[in-house]
């Protein structure tokens, strides 16, 4: 199951156990919690106080969505709901450390943890860090059981991998890009190309997201979208952003443009329309099908192409349905660095691209990190836009490593720079 079913499955649950329940800690396991973009199993941790797990299972057995019990036991209970099966597991709070961390996986990463603790004479298993008589040890959080266990704490996003293990034993991971940190979002669509919703609502959601810049990207003639901002359109477009910055004094709202990488590398609007957008964003839409060289050349023309600021989902892969181009992205990385041009990660769940390991090189890569919803409409905003998050985490990306977490004088700065050094 892709990543943004997965999310609205899970959460839709949680909020009929809310409603049902307000004295359990609810929260998503598995490979939601960490991120993954494809999940195999859906999982949920309720932890419960002194009054036990049992009114809480009941309950659980009992909600709207659930059209069968699969099994059932002390601690948990599998329900079936139209998304598939969902297991429940329920964890009082002074255990609830462990059970979330073995709930929230991978087999490798607990297998791992396994066998550090049974060097220290403990057991990690089933849900539990057991002492060495076999009692459940006081774990409330993740963070204790990796204490006990004598490492720093990993972020569930950073489990898969195989040296975050390594990493913990001998220092703290750096703090990570989370939400709160992002200040805008660079790229999204409206009822101008392929989008669902108006300009003016994508607008007044941003506003509503508290966000102090924005940028609308609508798709170029061949973008092989179904709809388009086609070249008569620009001015029109701009008059209504024109309108919008009245209505809306204290956002920046750039006027944008998601333009598709000709294949000889040229760009789908000519340079005196792509002069009047604030902001330039380049990308290749089509299926694998052309060799690595030829891919590469039209990424690095239109990196150094001085009006693209950045390139979105460079590896055009898409969860569950294609890999991606098989390139090598170091000299499209070095190009990007030399040129002042961001790359993007993408957080619609049909994209997550940049994934977490590519943007992991690109980081050490040096290059600026844009992570943007690629919302198709207002109501996908702020759920894309964590999706992008999460996979920028997956990758160790840090804050300052991403442009959008900056000032809005700093990212116009960012776009400016480019635009200047080539005169
Ligand atoms: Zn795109
Ligand atoms: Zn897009």
């Amino acid at each position: 199951m892709p990543l943004g079913r997965a999310h609205h499955a899970v959460s839709s649950l949680i909020r009929e156990m809310r409603a049902a329940t307000s004295r359990v800690a609810l929260t998503p396991t598995g490979g939601l919690r960490r991120a993954a973009p494809e999940i195999g199993h859906l999982s949920i941790l309720g932890v419960h106080g002194a009054e036990g797990s049992e009114a809480f299972l009941a309950t659980c057995a009992t909600l709207p969505s659930s059209t069968r019990i699969v099994s059932r036991t002390d601690t948990a209970i599998a329900i079936e709901t139209r998304y598939g099966i969902v297991s429940i597991h329920a964890a009082a709070e002074p255990h609830a450390g462990a059970a979330l961390l073995c709930l929230t996986g991978p087999t490798t990463h607990l297998e791992a943890l396994a066998s550090l603790a049974g060097a220290q004479g403990l057991r990690l298993e089933d849900g539990q860090l057991t002492d060495r008589d076999g009692l459940p040890m006081h774990a409330p959080t993740e963070e204790a059981v990796y204490q006990r266990l004598g490492l720093h704490y990993i972020p569930p996003e950073l489990r898969e991998e195989a040296d975050a293990l390594e990493a913990a034993q001998h220092s703290p991971f750096p703090t990570l890009v989370n939400s709160l940190h992002v200040r805008g979002d660079l790229h999204m669509h409206s009822h101008w190309s392929d989008g669902r919703d108006s300009l003016a609502e994508m607008v007044a959601a941003c506003a509503a997201l508290g966000y102090e810049y924005m940028a609308i990207t609508d798709h170029s003639p061949r973008a092989g979208s179904s709809r388009q901002l086609s070249h008569d359109d620009v001015p029109r477009q701009r008059a209504e952003v024109v309108a919008l910055r009245r209505a809306y004094p204290r956002l920046t709202i750039l006027h944008g443009a998601e333009v598709d990488i000709m294949p000889d590398g040229s760009l789908d609007f000519d340079d005196d329309t792509l002069r009047g957008f604030d902001l330039v964003l380049a990308s290749l839409h089509d299926d694998a099908g052309q060799p690595p060289e030829q891919l590469t050349a039209r990424y690095l023309a239109a990196i150094a192409h001085p009006l693209v600021t950045a390139i979105t989902h460079p590896a055009n892969r898409s969860p569950l349905v294609r890999p991606g181009y098989d390139l090598d992205f170091a000299p499209i990385f070095h190009a990007a660095r030399q040129t002042g041009t961001a790359v993007e990660i993408d957080g619609a769940p049909g994209h997550l691209d940049m994934d977490g390991a590519l943007a992991r090189r690109a980081v050490a890569a040096g290059v600026p990190i844009i992570v943007s919803s690629d919302a198709h409409r207002a109501s996908a905003l702020a759920r894309q836009m964590r999706f992008g998050v999460a996979t920028a985490r997956r990758g160790r990306v840090e804050p300052h490593h991403v442009l959008n977490t900056r000032s809005r004088e700093y990212v116009l700065g960012f776009i400016a720079a480019k635009r200047a050094a080539f005169g």
